[in-house]
């Protein structure tokens, strides 16, 4: 069955551009345009006492800003912001992190390791680098062509968050933030980002799920050429395991892309299918040696941009690696210093 058939979403369709709509009590929901194939990214507005909390920000160009202006322009023009939460490092979600914080003299909410990573990502510290990337890819198989075109679209990351705050304050796993008189438990999860925060909010039956639980998509898991050897794909479902075991049925889960949704335990299943299913895939691809770039082929059978060649090979990478921990396959340098799997 599709998602379709299994989820249940009670909202039909999105807030219209600049446009809040309130999905639970306190809780509103907008919508930002991105400048990719997924073009869409929902940000929340949490009411706390006479303000709001602001949950994402999306990328920092023009466009967004003028809707941000729009929605400040209307009922939240007067009442002040004085947090702003991102629940992780990629350019959709803490984009515009610095221009709010600096806006509303907020503070910055993040988990340690997404806002230390954005920084090194803007700033192209440790494996960050163009080159480290474009060397990852190459050991793991890509073609000349394609490594031009990664290297021709360079570091995207500092143009789409053109600035971050200096300082932020540090959430963790379990803590309970008081926002509007309810209490928001910060749920961490691995895979995606390096220490991805999304909310739950039991009171309400509400989980802000951001970028961890998709409703149509499944997130992105990708290995990094900072962390080469990285198991994400375990992580991912680890914390898709920890998920369930946390939220009861009928939790309204409000993702990042798409709609609003409940049924987040049918997905969670789904999901975990997907994955297996693409394990199984992948490793019946390896009865000779491959490339994670030769596999390409094997789990994206349409023809992909580049910025789409940048997020599949990570993911390729990513489910090898998975396999490779679970001693399923093994990892071989071979001809022309790439590295090849092959069934264990
Ligand atoms: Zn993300």
């Amino acid at each position: 069955m599709t998602p379709e058939q299994v989820l249940d979403y009670p909202f039909a369709a999105p807030p219209a551009p600049g446009e809040l709509a309130e999905v639970a009590p306190g809780v509103h929901w907008l919508r930002m345009p991105l400048p990719f194939a997924l073009d869409h990214i929902n940000l929340w507005l949490l009411e706390d006492g006479e303000g709001f909390v602001i949950v994402d920000c999306g990328v920092g160009m023009d466009a967004t800003r003028v809707l941000w202006e729009r929605i400040f322009a209307g009922r939240i023009g007067t009442r002040p912001v004085r947090r702003i939460l991102a629940t992780h490092c990629h350019p959709d979600h803490a984009g515009n992190a610095g221009w709010l914080a600096g806006r509303f003299g907020a503070t910055l909410l993040m988990s340690q390791a997404e806002y230390l990573t954005a920084h090194a990502w803007r700033d192209g510290a440790a494996g960050y680098t163009d080159a480290s990337l474009l060397a990852f890819y190459r050991l793991h198989g890509l073609d000349d062509e394609r490594i031009e075109a990664l290297r021709e679209r360079g570091n995207r990351y500092r143009v789409l968050v053109p600035e971050l705050p200096g300082t932020y304050r540090r959430i963790v796993d379990g803590e309970v933030l008081a926002i509007g008189g309810r209490a928001w438990r910060v749920v961490t999860g691995y895979g995606h980002a390096p220490e991805h925060v999304s909310l739950y909010c039991e009171s309400l039956g509400v989980f802000v799920s951001g970028d961890m639980l998709l409703p149509r998509i499944s997130s992105h898991v990708g290995v990094t050429a900072v962390a080469p050897d990285d198991d994400p794909v375990g992580l991912f479902l680890g914390s898709l395991a920890r998920f369930a075991d946390l939220l009861p049925a009928g939790t309204l889960v409000l993702p990042s892309h798409g709609l609003p949704f409940r049924g987040a335990q049918e997905r969670i299943a789904q999901l975990q299918d997907h994955h297996a299913l693409r394990l199984a895939e992948i490793e019946e691809a390896c009865g000779e040696p491959r490339s994670a770039a030769e596999l390409l082929a094997v789990t994206f059978r349409r023809r992909l941009d580049t910025h789409q060649v940048f997020l599949a090979l990570g993911e390729v990478i990513a489910h090898l690696n998975h396999l490779t921990a679970r001693g399923r396959v093994s990892r071989t340098a071979g001809e022309g210093g790439v590295m090849r799997f092959a069934r264990a």
